[in-house]
This record gives structure tokens, sequence and C-alpha cells, in this order.
């Protein structure tokens, strides 16, 4: 029998199309390799051709021709996710929406985007026109409005607007795998079947965040004997409703030694967090920092905002990437760590596992509840090992949200049933991103 890519070049005439290896294979790999369970797995993983849409009617002319043929689509934004959710497990087509990046309106607390907007340029013109993103990932320099609603989760934002499914989505535009695509308008609940879903519910096309007014960020410095204190203070420094904040980021050292285009405004052997807060309340948390023995160390003035490297190029997941640069046999954790009892929690793991184990902090407003969530840096030794801490973690009622599993229903934010069967709805012939849901 004839392949189907043999009919692509005929069914999908007019559009681009790539299926020389060096394309596909670059466009089949995303950040998986930060795990090294899943670099094993995944690495000879790729698609067999790659597509790369300019508008919706184009989406919809591929998903039609991949129903047709029954041909797995997987689609991709910036391809920065970290659990291989963007590597198609199965062949296929790697349907690539970076062109479509049409900002398409931005009004009064919104703004409606096609999928491919990169995060940074959609913040740069909300800036422009006073207003700017509630959250965004740390990787906002490359990655795309779509590929952070259906992969990401939170981000810098997350401590003042809370995770993705927390009201920050306001509508999208998504497409659905039949015969005769449907164009799907989400809203309200109904988007908890699309947040979060590695594409395998439906193609997002267009998507409307939620917008907050623009603040002047200055960026802090808070640096502590010990890292207890530096979470303690984390957490009373988010629980200040009159400090506006988009960072609490507490970094136990050695953390910090890793960030090396910053090493010079950092003092040795001091954990720190890294904060953005409104410009001017420097005094507030200077007196702040003092009731749990810590003073301000390098700060960076809100005129110079987004004009050098920022605090937030050394948080969230891009922690782990300095420490993947200062030693490659580092690896990562996604921990929920107990509001109520977080710092006996941390004193066990440490105690057990000691630098084996380098914490990391992000305070985050989730589901209107502050929550100490972590991205502990792992020291990797094997498969085996690295599940007994994820066991021992568990065992004191650390949740573990598996950065080393593509599956939706394992990993990152757990399985939302619904989504399951949507899933079976807007996908009946199972061809979206196999081998990611149920
Ligand atoms: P991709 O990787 O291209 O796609 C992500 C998933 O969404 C894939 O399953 C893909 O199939 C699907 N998808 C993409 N576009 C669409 C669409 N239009 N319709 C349907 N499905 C789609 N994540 C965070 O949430 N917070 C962080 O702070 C953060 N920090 C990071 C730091 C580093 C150093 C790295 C490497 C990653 C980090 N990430 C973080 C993960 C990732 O960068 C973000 O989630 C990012 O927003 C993904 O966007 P992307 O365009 O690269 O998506």
């Amino acid at each position: 029998a004839l392949s189907w890519k043999s009919f692509m070049e005929r069914d999908l005439a007019g559009k681009a199309l790539y299926t020389d290896e060096a394309t596909v294979e670059k466009l089949s790999k995303d950040f998986y390799w930060y795990s090294p369970v899943l670099d094993r797995k995944l690495k000879d993983k790729r698609g067999d051709a790659v597509v790369v849409p300019r508008d919706e009617a184009e989406v919809a002319d591929v998903l039609a021709f991949a129903y047709r043929h029954r041909v797995p689509v997987t689609v991709r934004g910036a391809g920065t996710g970290n659990y291989g959710q963007a590597v198609p497990l199965d062949g296929g087509i790697v349907l690539d929406v970076s062109e479509m990046d049409r900002i398409l309106e931005i009004g009064d607390g919104y703004a409606r985007v096609q999928c491919g907007v990169k995060l940074g340029v959609l913040d740069k013109k909300a800036r422009e026109l006073g207003q700017e993103l509630r959250i965004y990932p740390s990787t906002y320099a490359k990655a795309t409005v779509g590929g952070f609603v259906c992969g990401g989760s939170g981000g810098i934002g997350s401590v003042t607007w809370g995770n993705l499914w927390d009201g920050n989505v306001i509508s999208a535009v998504v497409y659905s795998m039949e015969e005769r695509p449907q164009r799907l308008v989400v809203s309200g609940d109904l988007l908890v079947d699309y947040i979060h879903n590695y594409g395998t519910t439906g193609i997002m096309t267009e998507v409307t965040l939620a917008l907050a007014p623009r603040t002047e960020w200055m960026q802090v410095v808070v640096e502590f004997e010990d890292f207890e204190a530096s979470v303690r203070f984390g957490e009373a420094l988010a629980r200040r409703t009159d400090i506006s904040k988009r960072l609490v980021t507490p970094i136990e050292w050695p953390l910090p030694s890793f960030f090396k285009p910053i090493g010079k405004v950092l003092s040795p052997d001091k954990s720190v967090v890294f904060t953005e807060i409104a410009d001017g309340l420097l005094t507030e948390v200077t007196a702040l920092a003092a009731e749990f023995g810590g003073r301000p160390g390098h700060v960076i003035p809100a005129e110079r905002y987004r004009k050098t490297i920022g605090l937030s190029d050394f948080t969230w997941n891009h922690t782990t990437l300095w420490a993947l640069k200062s030693d490659p046999a580092y690896t990562y954790l996604q921990a929920g760590f107990d509001p109520d009892r977080y710092i006996e929690q941390l004193r066990t793991l440490k105690g057990k596992f000691g630098s084996e184990l380098l914490m990391h902090f992000e305070w985050v407003l989730s589901g209107g509840q502050l929550l100490p969530n972590a991205l502990p840096v792992v020291r990797f030794e094997s498969e085996e090992r690295l599940y007994r801490i994820i066991e021992t973690c568990r065992s004191i009622g650390v949740e573990i949200y598996d950065p080393h599993t593509w599956s939706l229903d394992n990993g990152g934010r757990g399985a939302v049933p619904s989504m399951q069967a949507r899933k079976r709805m807007n996908d009946p012939l199972g061809l979206l991103n196999p081998g990611k849901i149920g």
C-alpha cells in the first residue's frame, strides 16, 4: 500500500511541508533530556514529517488529512517542555504552529492571540499598552502561548495569580480531530479539559489570556545564613498583601554558586530568596527580611527591568538548567510541601539525603491557598534511587508531580478524568499525540 506520505504533496499542496531528516529530527525534540529517565526512553523517537501551518484553515486541513489517513499528529510550539510532551511516540506529523504568531487584540484586562505568539513578545507589547502578563514560565523568551497553556503550569506571577487553571486563561479556540474538524470556542469551566492537555484533546489555535495592569518591578536578592529562614521569609513575604510581588524563590546554597552570569554579585555560602517586588517597596522588604535574619544583597532597579539578565532566569526550572550546566549529573523533582509543616518535612529530607537533594522553593497561590512548591535539584545516581527518593517524599506527605514521565495521568498535574472523556469525544481515533493520556 502507498504510504500516507506519498499523498501529502497532493493533499496538502501549498503548505509548508518538511520530510528531510534534519528538520524532522530537530522538531521532534523538546527538553525531555533534563530527565535522564526520559532521555533514555525518548532519544530515538521522532515524527515522519513536519507541517508548519500559517492559519487556522491550514490546521483544519492537516487534521482532516491526518484523520483520513489515520496519521498521528503531535503539535509543537517552541518545544521547551520538559516531559517529552512534544515528542511523537508513534511517528506521524509534527504540527509546528510557531508561525501562527499574530497578536489579534489587546483589550482592557485581556489579550487574544494566535497560539504561536511568544510569551515574551506578548508581554512586551502588553507593557507598552500599560498592562502585562499575569503569569508566565521562566522560558518566556522562547515559549509560545499555546505551548504554555497546553504544556505548562505556572511561573513568574503565580505567587499572586495562581496557575494556568486559576482563571488566567479566559477562552480558547480549539480544533477537534475528526473527519471534519470542528472549531470549538471554549471558555469557563470547560477549559479544564484543554489546559495542560499536551495537545491530546484538541489543537488550540487561539487563546485569550487575562492581563494585569503594568507594574514597575524591582528585583531583589535577599540573603540568609540558613535555608530554613529563607523559606520562612518567603512565606511571610508571600502573605504580605500590601507588597505587590510576582516572584518569591528561596534557593539553598550551593545552588546559587551555579549561577555563573551573576556569580560576582552573590555572597558565598548564603541561601537566598530571589524576588520581584513593586518599585518603591525595598524598605518594607528589608524590614521583613530582618525579622528572619536576612538582608538585601544585589538589587536590580526597575529601570533595568528586562535590560539585563533577570533574577527569574535563575528560578523555576531555570535553577535546574544552571545546575545541569555545572554538572550534567543533576536532574530534578517537582514537589508540593504541606503548608502547615513544610519546615519539618524539609528537615526530614535534608537529614536523609543531604546534598543529594538541593532545595529550591517557589511560593505559589494555588486555588486561593499559598503553597510551598519546590523544584529540588537531585544528583542522579540511578532510576531506582530516584524513585526511592520519590517514595520517601510521598511517605512523609510531600507530594511529587513526577517530571520523569510523559504520561499526563502520572506526571505534572495528575489525571483530570473529564479530560479523558473529552479525548474520546474530540479525537475518537486517538490520533492526537498518542501515548500521552489514558
Ligand atoms: P511546547 O514544548 O512546544 O509544547 C508543550 C506541550 O503543549 C506539548 O505537549 C505540545 O504538544 C502542546 N502544545 C503546544 N502548542 C499547542 C497548541 N497550540 N495546541 C495544543 N497543544 C499544544 N513551565 C512552566 O510552566 N513554568 C516554568 O517556569 C517553566 N520553566 C522552565 C524552565 C526551563 C529551563 C525549561 C527548559 C522549561 C521550563 N518550563 C516551565 C516548561 C516549558 O518551557 C513551558 O511550559 C513552556 O510554556 C512551553 O511552551 P512551548 O511553546 O515550548 O511548548
